[in-house]
């Protein structure tokens, strides 16, 4: 088993076991928590994912997400590129309304007085009941119908409010420029074949990111499939410091 075969395999696990996490990544439960001054799981989730991010960007997005998963499996279907450029940014304008909403509703409650990482979840499993599985129905179909409309990984691009908390991460730590994990290219070496931009499933032009000698891109999830695509070896993993 090769590197990205036991990455998709990664993958695939996480989805499968996506009716037990589903709730700790939900973005509805960590307001109706904050609405009663609770830190809910999934608020600590996305603590962790921003956390982790400082250190390996958005690694996470690459080889653990269950809903990355679930688009990983759709491609198959329809492996076309998504837009990205400002159509990009729609998640942003959602992630800023949904973390004032958050920011507010804790205020009026006198802030977060209570972590209760099972808030929801009290069973520890997510689905526990037959009618939990429409919530879970619901959300891979929002996936389903994003990624067969507009192409690989739409779901990224577009709607998910994890996404900026790791955006936001990366940038702090290349402001700091600090040894963390990212892409480097060596430009010289080469050709133009494009099989980088082609296998790229964040739909990225990673042959000119190469040829720009900038690797570093907000919608890079560190998959590693350009390096592992690459015929002349141009593109590698480092742990170093420093922003091309
Ligand atoms: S962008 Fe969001 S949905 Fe996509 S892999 Fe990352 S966390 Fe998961
Ligand atoms: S640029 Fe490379 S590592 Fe980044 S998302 Fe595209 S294929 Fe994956
Ligand atoms: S796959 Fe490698 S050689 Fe081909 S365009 Fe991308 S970086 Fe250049």
């Amino acid at each position: 088993m090769n590197r990205q075969e036991f990455r998709k395999m990664l993958l695939i696990i996480s989805f499968f076991m996506f009716p037990l996490t589903i709730f700790y990544f939900s973005p509805y439960i960590i307001v109706e928590a904050a609405s009663k001054g609770i830190a809910s799981g999934s608020m600590l989730v996305f603590a962790l994912l921003f956390l982790s991010s400082l250190v390996v960007g958005r690694l996470w997005c690459g080889w653990l997400c269950p809903s990355g998963g679930c688009q990983s499996i759709l491609i198959q279907v329809n492996g076309k590129d998504a837009k990205g450029g400002r159509h990009d940014l729609i998640k942003y304008l959602i992630w800023t309304v949904w973390i004032f909403t958050i920011v507010f509703l804790a205020a009026s409650a006198g802030g977060l007085h209570t972590i209760n990482f099972f808030y929801h979840t009290e069973n520890v499993i997510s689905i526990d009941n037959p009618m939990k599985f429409i919530v879970y129905y619901v959300v891979i179909t929002i996936l389903a119908v994003l990624s067969l409309a507009f192409g690989k990984r739409a779901g990224c691009h577009y709607i998910c409010w994890m996404a900026p908390f790791m955006v936001i991460g990366r940038k702090i730590r290349n402001m700091l420029k600090y040894p963390s994990l990212r892409l480097r290219a060596n430009k010289d070496d080469c050709i133009n074949c494009r099989k980088c931009s082609r296998a790229c499933p964040m739909s990225l032009d990673v042959n000119a990111m190469v040829s720009n000698g900038k690797m570093e891109n907000s919608e890079c999830i560190l998959c590693g499939e350009c390096v592992d695509t690459c015929p002349k070896d141009v593109i590698s993993y480092s742990f170093s410091s420093g922003v091309e």
